[in-house]
């Protein structure tokens, strides 16, 4: 059906091109194309579930008001002769901006779960860059024509700010998160195609002021309104296409990514404001000073916001990878790495304070034998649960952390040989499944460095292990402690 649809579509704007020059066969060949697009979009919306048919309808109801507005467009020119702006049949056009940028404005809240700042303010960069040229150059000029009537004017300037929405809203939907596909392409293909049209009618208009008749060129005319006729056919084809629920689908946690369109696209609208006051300096007169210095504040301050936030991102993710790396992924604990980090620190504070620190060695017993009878993940759980259950009996000064295998040590500040035996009992005693460990102690001397302080705690440990294991083992103070700590 989508493929009947856009085959059809194409070929009826195939003819168009080669029509006889009748308005009235002309404008009942551009309303045909168009109600077939907002036809399409209510067929596509039927198809969807109730919940995702709300942004269709709006985009249907927009659709359906522009291409009436060809219809009254052509009364207006044939029939009453209005030519003055505002004709009836300008709101009927101006109705697709509102509605199709209140229809992408549910489907980004449909695929965004939160608020996407980022893509906010570099919809917001574009749109200011370029709302300054639709200023300078199209808004700003309407308003001064002396001819027209006040509502005239306010017409002739809606069309471009309703772009300016369009832009917007676009340049949100393709910097968002969510699904892209086939749908996303076409919709943004016929909002795209849109904003080319009234592009080619701005400069059409600017080249009949500045007396060039170009109204009067068949094809320039036919081709500009062909355009209007694919953004219609495409819309229909992204609400047909079989995969138009994806559009309003949630997408996944957001990541941010600036490729290298999007760089262009925001480094361009940032220059503009620069490149306009340029151009006017060549000419010899600045006449939009103040737009260009309301729009270049607006840009600096967008970029600022948006490096403040790539700054700040940056720096949350450099936190994360430190966290990680300090980590051991299994049982939570600090690794070895960090205990690397903390055991120095702690025998420091230990000297300052004057106050004795010991290190114990844990090493769970017949560890490779509960792995070969339960299997592996058994093994890991177990080295979970130990690991828990020893923190829960251990004291909260004290620091345990995985060595490494089923290794783990424990920093016990501020206790001594017997105060550390006796904590290191109760979480033997705590070892889940009936399992045991061995364990070496060692008290710091208040000299020796961390590496032979450990080494103490390990021949500790595999005295342990020869006495038979399930025990705690001290190792034998050297002569030197009580003289070094006093
Ligand atoms: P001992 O009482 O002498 O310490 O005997 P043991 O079997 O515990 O010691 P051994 O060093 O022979 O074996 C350690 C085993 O620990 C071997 C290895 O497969 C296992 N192991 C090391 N890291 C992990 C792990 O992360 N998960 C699991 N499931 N097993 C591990
Ligand atoms: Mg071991
Ligand atoms: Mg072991």
């Amino acid at each position: 059906m989508p493929i009947v649809f856009a085959v059809a579509a194409a070929l009826a704007i195939a003819v168009y091109q080669v029509l006889p020059d009748d308005p009235w066969l002309i404008g009942g060949w551009q309303m045909a194309v168009g109600y077939a697009g907002a036809v399409a979009v209510l067929v596509g919306a039927r198809r969807l579930p109730r919940k995702d048919r709300l942004p269709w309808w709006l985009f249907a109801v927009g659709l359906a008001a522009n291409v009436t507005g060809i219809g009254v467009a052509i009364l207006c020119s044939e029939v009453w002769h209005l030519v003055d702006l505002p004709t009836p049949a300008d709101p009927l056009f101006l109705l697709l901006y509102p509605f199709c940028a209140a229809g992408i404005a549910v489907l980004i809240r449909r695929r965004e779960s939160g608020r996407d700042w980022t893509a906010m303010i570099d919809a917001t960069t574009i749109t200011t860059g370029f709302g300054l040229l639709a200023w300078i150059y199209v808004i700003a000029p309407s308003a001064d024509g002396g001819k027209i009537t006040m509502l005239g004017e306010a017409t002739q300037s809606a069309y471009p700010i309703g772009d300016l929405v369009m832009i917007a809203m676009m340049t949100r939907l393709l910097r968002g998160s969510g699904p892209r596909g086939g749908p996303f392409w076409l919709l943004t293909g016929s909002l795209g195609a849109f904003l080319a049209g009234d592009t080619a009618w701005v400069v059409m208009g600017n080249l009949i002021d500045q007396g060039y008749p170009v109204e009067d060129i068949v094809w320039l005319n036919r081709g500009i309104s062909s355009i209007f006729l694919v953004a219609f056919a495409l819309f229909g084809a992204a609400a047909l296409h079989r995969d138009a629920r994806t559009l309003g689908a949630p997408a996944g946690p957001a990541v941010a990514r600036l490729g290298r369109v999007h760089l262009a696209l925001l480094t361009l609208a940032s220059l503009v404001a620069p490149a306009l006051l340029a151009v006017q300096l060549a000419h010899g007169q600045v006449t939009d000073g103040m737009a260009i210095v309301v729009a270049s504040a607006a840009l600096f301050l967008l970029v600022v916001t948006r490096m403040a936030q790539l700054v700040r991102q940056v720096e949350r993710q450099a936190q994360q990878v430190r966290e990680l790396a300090r980590r051991d992924e299994l049982t939570g604990l600090p690794n070895r790495r960090a205990w690397n980090d903390e055991l120095p620190r702690a025998l420091e504070d230990a000297r300052r304070d004057g106050r004795p620190v010991s290190v114990a060695l844990l090493d769970l017993d017949l560890f490779k034998q509960f792995n070969d009878t339960y299997g592996h993940p058994a093994g890991d759980r177990l080295l979970k649960s130990s690991a828990a259950a020893w923190q829960e009996q251990l004291r909260t000064v004290d620091t345990l952390a995985r060595y490494g295998g089923e290794e783990f040590v424990v920093l016990l500040p501020g206790a001594e040989q017997d105060e550390a035996r006796e904590v290191l009992q109760r979480a033997l005693a705590a070892t889940p499944l009936g399992q045991t460990f061995s364990a070496g102690v060692a008290v710091w001397d208040g000299r020796e460095t961390s590496d032979k302080l450990i080494e103490r705690a390990d021949r500790a440990l595999y005295d342990a292990k020869a006495a038979g294991r399930d025990q705690i083992i001290a190792a034998a103070n050297r002569p030197a402690t009580a003289a070094a700590r006093k």
